[in-house]
């Protein structure tokens, strides 16, 4: 076997892709884990985290990610960067697929574990794609400390848009989070953190609809979604946490997805093609949590583990 041909390949350097790498190394497989610097891990773009199960008080983001690829290495598994574009079944060797990156590197690999999660998904209004990078966010960690003594807006209910809200006000003399409902979706204990913090408000039953400014954000229009009444509101930045869509461009030919191009896989992470696996937050019909991506990693390499040897007639019975 050639350096680029592998028992396994698993795209993608989150919890997901690190979980399953640590699982198949130790199955003595030969295995590649590609990650990408391009689109980094959202465990890379979190700040701290207090509900990864044995792991007391707080772990920054990037300390878990870490954790996770040294235990990965130190089971030697082989790790590249690369930005995967393409799958392709080879024509001749029906069990073996040809993994291209952008840089055209080329992989074979007997089977595939996708675990590149999700990005954030964009608003949609006039004028986010302009002032993107001037005020308009989608990371806390990485822009917030631009914004010291400034005024800033946080789009969102869920559980990232409380998070970063609550990072933000480290840096931001004031943090309004526009909501499109009355309530929140955030857990529990995140909205008590928000609404007993005093450099938060909310505006509720609101959306926004557009984005204004010259050279940086300057203003947002505010909806009412009861009234429908529009008002001006003055903010040096906004940041926007309304979801994710998957990364998943690589793999929409070849396996079957839902409409928003979630990769839809059965409880052991089989995708509808033999050989082929999906964990993490790419999947469709999940709780988006990095202990639920582990599991999906670690189920993924089991399965994967059990696919090779049952090709190769070599499973224990
Ligand atoms: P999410 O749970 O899908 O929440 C997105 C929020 O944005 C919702 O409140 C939604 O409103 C709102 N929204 C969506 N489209 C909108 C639009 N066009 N205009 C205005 N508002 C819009 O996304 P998330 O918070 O990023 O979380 C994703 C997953 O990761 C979840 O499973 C979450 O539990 C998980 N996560 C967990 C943690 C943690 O454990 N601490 C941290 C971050 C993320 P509605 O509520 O009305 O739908």
């Amino acid at each position: 076997m050639s350096d680029k041909k592998y028992d396994a390949i698993i795209i993608g350097g989150g919890p997901a892709g690190y979980s399953a790498g640590i699982y198949l190394a130790r199955a003595m497989l030969k295995t590649l884990l590609i990650e990408s610097y391009t689109i980094l891990s959202q465990l890379m773009l979190t700040d701290d985290i207090e509900n990864y199960p044995g792991v007391p008080g707080k772990i920054k983001g990037f300390e878990l990610i870490d954790n996770f690829k040294k235990q990965a290495e130190s089971f030697e598994l082989t790790i590249t960067e690369g930005f995967v574009e393409k799958i392709i079944q080879i024509d001749d060797e029906k069990r073996k697929w040809s993994i291209i990156t952008q840089n055209e590197s080329k992989y074979i690999a007997e089977s595939v574990i996708a675990a590149t999660g999700a990005k954030a998904r964009n608003l949609g209004v006039p004028g986010e794609d302009e002032l993107r990078g001037k005020g308009v966010s989608y990371c806390a960690i990485c822009d917030g400390a631009f914004f010291k003594n400034r005024d800033v807006v946080v789009v969102g209910g869920g559980d990232t848009a409380i998070q970063e809200a609550l990072f933000l006000t480290r840096y931001a003399s004031k943090v309004s989070i526009v909501h499109r409902r009355d309530r929140l979706r955030a857990e529990k204990i995140l909205q008590q953190q928000a609404f007993k913090n005093g450099k938060i408000d909310f505006i509720w039953d609101s959306t926004v609809d557009a984005i204004e400014g010259n050279n940086n954000v300057e203003n947002i229009k505010v909806k009412n979604v009861k009234t429908k009444k529009i008002t001006d509101f003055k903010c040096n930045g906004i940041f926007i946490f309304v979801g994710f869509t998957p990364n998943t461009d690589y793999m929409k030919e070849v396996v079957k997805t839902d409409d928003s191009g979630w990769i839809i896989t059965d409880s052991k992470m089989n995708t509808n093609i033999p050989g082929i696996f999906a964990a993490g937050d790419l999947r469709a019909n999940t709780y988006r949590q990095i202990a639920t991506a582990v599991g999906d990693g670690v189920t993924a390499a089991l399965s994967c583990e059990k696919y090779i040897s049952g090709i190769r007639g070599t499973e224990y019975i």
